[in-house]
């Protein structure tokens, strides 16, 4: 099988349980590539280092994507924090699981996140990278449901604010997006079928 057979073989993965696919895998690298072009260009020119800290689990894939056509140095590391637990709804405060490997002072961090719904997880982890010194927090989120917010993730210092699709008001799975642990390693975007989820 050629590469491209093999991802199409892979966007008819569980295509029966979605009511619709938002993005195809084309359109999701396209739009990577735009994303990763417009950071690698604001960032080139800064004094301090860029540390790419990506939020585990549902960031895994856009965190890769990404990352590689980055064409400034960057360091990677991964925060993990849980606020969902296996629903579809986000429930209160984040807690913090798994924290920085790399020392931040003095940095410019970049929160890599695959989904904002109310903005609480971002919001919460901005401050505890600016508690941890560091110079600028941006924020690259793949998808932004902005219908749902609660609160506002506002970048610190120089940072910006960058997404790659406005997601409508439905529960999304695929591309590093999970439903109860499953459909993270689909490379199309879905809504999942409500009776997916709703028993
Ligand atoms: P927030 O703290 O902004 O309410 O929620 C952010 C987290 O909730 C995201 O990192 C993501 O893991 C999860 N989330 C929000 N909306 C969706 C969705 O439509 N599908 C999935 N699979 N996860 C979501
Ligand atoms: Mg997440």
């Amino acid at each position: 099988m050629s590469s491209r057979q093999s991802v199409d073989a892979a966007m008819a993965l569980r295509e029966e349980d979605m009511e619709r696919i938002l993005w195809t895998d084309v359109e999701i690298s396209a739009r990577v590539s735009e994303l990763a072009e417009e950071m690698s260009e604001v960032l080139r020119d800064s004094e301090a280092a860029v540390v790419f800290v990506g939020i585990a689990t549902g960031s895994f894939m856009f965190l890769a994507d990404v990352a590689r056509r980055i064409t400034i140095p960057i360091a990677v590391d991964l925060v993990r924090v849980e606020s969902y637990g296996l629903g579809t709804e986000s429930g209160g405060a984040p807690r913090l699981t798994t924290d920085l490997k790399i020392d931040v002072r003095g940095k410019h961090v970049v929160l890599v996140e695959d989904i904002v719904d109310t903005g609480n997880t971002l919001f919460w982890l901005i401050a505890h990278m600016k508690s941890k010194g560091a110079s600028s927090v941006s924020v690259c989120t793949f998808l932004d449901k902005p219908s749902r917010r609660k609160v506002i993730p506002e970048p610190f210092g120089e940072g910006r604010f960058y997404r790659g699709f406005e997601c409508p008001d439905n529960f999304v799975v695929g591309y590093g997006m999970d439903f109860a642990e499953l459909y993270r390693n689909l490379p199309y975007i879905g809504v999942l079928k409500k009776e997916k989820y709703q028993l």
